[in-house]
């Protein structure tokens, strides 16, 4: 069964919407990109239709490619002041002589949607409230829907970055699966992933999960976004892998819906 990204995420913006229009509400976003990375274009696209859908009023910061950290840093905090923006997103990735961290965690705790500063990292350890990194926060969602009970299952992840494996093992510990994760170090990788009963794939190679490498029955969730000959393709082989496994998420259409409607669920959320 395919575990419906598109699907699901329409409905947690229609809802959104409902509840921005029966309050009459008003929010604004600001987005902060250095450079004019092609795929970085195309995500702020993506996140600007979402805007104009729930009627946000989207604001988008280009700055040239050999910007320095205290321009990019003074703007975060003009933002932070600005009583009419309430989320801000630093477009990832950054040129490398940008201090990511520094300018990440400018960001206002309470307006950084995204759920990566340091604070929201805490909070997110620590079991205080907080926002949670978007693509994370998606795929537990897209398990939410699908009624998928994770309790006591063999969850693997593979892949430790801080966006995505990272904050996953806080949120399905949450959900009491016992939990391993790999990485590029890890040795004889189909010896894990072949006992899991949930595996999410966040590497960014394309099919590098194969049928071999699956259990039957198991649920698959895909993060990798791969573009090859100017196609999308996931970390796992969908068209064999999803023979063997009871539920997949497909590239694209699986995870990468989620993560822009959880990006305004942040947004939203937390003044609801
Ligand atoms: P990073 O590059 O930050 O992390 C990749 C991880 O994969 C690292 O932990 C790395 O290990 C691990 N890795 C690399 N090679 C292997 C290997 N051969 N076997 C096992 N593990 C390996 O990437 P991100 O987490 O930011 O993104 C991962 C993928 O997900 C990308 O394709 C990205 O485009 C996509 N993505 C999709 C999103 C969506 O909305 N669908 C959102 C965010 C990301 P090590 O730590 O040892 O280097």
């Amino acid at each position: 069964m395919i575990l419906d990204g598109k699907l699901v995420s329409n409905k947690i913006k229609e809802e959104l919407k409902d509840y921005i229009q029966e309050n009459n509400l008003e929010y604004g976003i600001a987005v902060i990109q250095v450079g004019d990375d092609p795929a970085s274009n195309v995500y702020i696209k993506n996140k600007k239709k979402v805007a104009e859908y729930l009627n946000v009023n989207f604001n988008h910061f280009k700055f040239d490619l050999d910007i320095t950290d205290d321009i990019v840093i003074r703007k975060i905090e003009s933002l932070n002041k600005d009583k009419k923006i309430n989320g801000i997103i630093v477009q990832l990735p950054l040129p490398d002589h940008l201090n990511v961290d520094k300018i990440i965690n400018a960001i206002d705790e309470t307006k950084d949607i995204d759920g990566l500063t340091i604070k929201n990292c805490g909070n997110l350890f620590s079991n205080n409230p907080g926002i949670i990194s978007c693509t994370p926060y998606g795929i537990i969602k897209l398990l939410e829907y699908y009624n998928i009970n994770l309790e006591g299952k063999n969850a693997v992840i593979v892949g430790r970055s801080k966006l995505v494996g990272k904050p996953l093992i806080e949120l399905l510990l949450r959900k009491n699966a016992t939990v391993t994760v790999c990485h590029s170090k890890t040795k004889h990788l189909k010896d894990y992933t072949k006992k899991a009963d949930l595996l999410i794939c966040a590497v960014g190679c394309k099919h590098l999960i194969t049928k071999n490498m699956v259990k039957r029955g198991s649920i698959i969730v895909d993060v990798g976004i791969n573009k090859v000959d100017n196609k999308l393709y996931g970390d796992v082989d969908f068209k064999h892998v999803s023979k063997k496994a009871k539920y997949i998420t497909p590239v694209p259409g699986g995870v990468g819906p989620m993560t822009v409607a959880l990006l305004y669920y942040n947004l939203i959320k937390k003044e609801s």
